[in-house]
């Protein structure tokens, strides 16, 4: 499949001035099947799960079809185990809630210093809240997760790991095999923030082997507003809702309070249901995608921007430098440059990236360094979008030297 082709399934391609966009690990574009399947919110529009009309109905239908090729997106053993949510933070702050409902004081979670404070705050929190010990995987020199570490940080009163599987900001991939042996060996229940590795998929929650996966659709081709939960079977079953209304319960009164089945338990009031059929359209779509060939063409387009930036002096890259493990997400200094003027600039030129700390305050609190600027690749990205990065580059440099 050439770039073109699947540019052309991008309606943001066919718009006058699509620009060089270059910011995928914040929102990837949409893609047409996302959009078409959204739009049959015109003859297929009622809430789901509630009334006994046709309509109503088909709804539901849809919603539960959505939920089907998610869970085969992922290869969940059941649809079931797929949990609607709002994005990655509501379904990171679900586990937070839920999960964190069932610990008590003394209890152990382990994050690592290179979350998104979507993987750091809700823990923040649930330690105000319950006196929870929270302790912090240190990061190589490089960005990757000390890995090594596991065996002293992870103690006979481990609850749960909870890490990123892609870091949003060095693109270092996890070795999650290694967290979740640590895991296992005490007990232990894994949670694997996978918002930036699904878009460079596939994601195989079978093989992976953590108890819960958290992922937004729109950093995976899907619209916004809608995010998933994935769990492993029987784990939901045991653990209280999060948030609480209409939909989730079994019986109410002033004396009672029971809760129905998972998923439903999870989402409460009316869930994102035309979202939802929209990330099912794109999941659909992503597993007809030849993934093999996608990694070549994203691993060359990220060997040639990590070449490009190798010749700047004055760039220091902040995270692995090797192709190994890790994603086409690269963050960069600019000595003596403040991120968002790289940004400015490059962005009169019409190329789309990030600057900043990323959301991940710890990350660059661990890594001496006050903020970078991100240009993050996705599968329908080619050589020109990093050739107008490079030149961009060098034309900031001289501008703001
Ligand atoms: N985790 C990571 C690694 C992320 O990059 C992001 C988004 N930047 C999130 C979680 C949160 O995703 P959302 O804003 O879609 O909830």
């Amino acid at each position: 499949m050439s770039i073109a082709e699947l540019r052309g399934q991008f309606p943001f391609y066919a718009t006058a001035n699509p620009c060089h966009y270059l910011d995928n690990a914040a929102t990837s574009q949409i893609h047409r099947q996302a959009l078409t399947a959204m739009a049959g919110q015109e003859s297929c529009r009622a809430n789901v799960h509630r009334s006994p009309y046709r309509l109503a109905e088909a709804s539901s239908h849809a919603y539960g079809e959505a939920r089907a090729q998610v869970a085969r997106f992922v290869n969940a053993a059941a649809a079931d185990e797929v949990v609607f949510t709002s994005g990655a933070t509501a379904a990171l702050n679900l586990v937070a809630y839920s999960f964190g409902e069932t610990l008590q004081a003394g209890d152990e979670v382990l994050i690592s210093a290179a979350e998104h404070h979507s993987n750091f705050v809700p823990w923040l929190r649930l330690r105000q809240r319950t006196g929870i010990r929270l302790r912090v995987l240190p990061l190589l020199p490089d960005g990757r997760i000390a890995t090594a570490s596991l065996a002293e940080m992870v103690t006979e009163r481990c609850r749960l790991i909870a890490v990123t599987h892609c870091s949003n900001v060095t693109g270092a991939v996890t070795d999650v095999h290694a967290v979740v042996a640590a895991a296992r060996a005490v007990g232990a229940k894994v949670l694997l923030d996978g918002a930036q590795q699904v878009q460079h998929g596939p994601v195989d929650v079978q093989k992976l082997g953590a108890d819960f996966y958290a992922f937004s659709s729109h950093k995976c081709f899907g619209p916004t507003g809608v995010g998933v939960l994935w769990t492993r079977g029987g784990v939901l079953e045991r653990l209280p809702p999060f948030l609480t209304g209409g939909g989730m319960v079994g019986l109410v009164s002033l004396e009672t309070l029971s809760f129905a089945s998972p998923p439903a338990r999870f989402e409460a009031g009316t869930p994102p249901v035309a979202q939802a059929v929209g990330l099912g359209a794109a999941a659909a779509w992503m597993m007809t995608l030849p993934w093999a060939e996608v990694h070549r063409v994203e691993s060359a387009l990220l060997a040639r921007l990590l070449d490009g930036l190798a010749t700047f002096p004055t760039v220091r890259l902040i995270g692995p430098a090797d192709l190994e493990a890790r994603l086409p997400i690269v963050s960069f200094e600019v000595r003596g440059i403040h991120p968002h003027d790289v940004c400015q600039v490059l962005g009169e030129r019409e190329v789309a990236l990030r600057g900043g700390n990323h959301c991940a305050q710890p990350l660059f609190a661990a890594l001496g360094s006050a903020g970078a600027t991100r240009a993050s690749i996705a599968l329908y990205n080619d050589a020109a979008d990093v050739d107008a990065l490079l030149d961009g580059l060098e034309h900031a440099l001289k501008v703001l030297s």
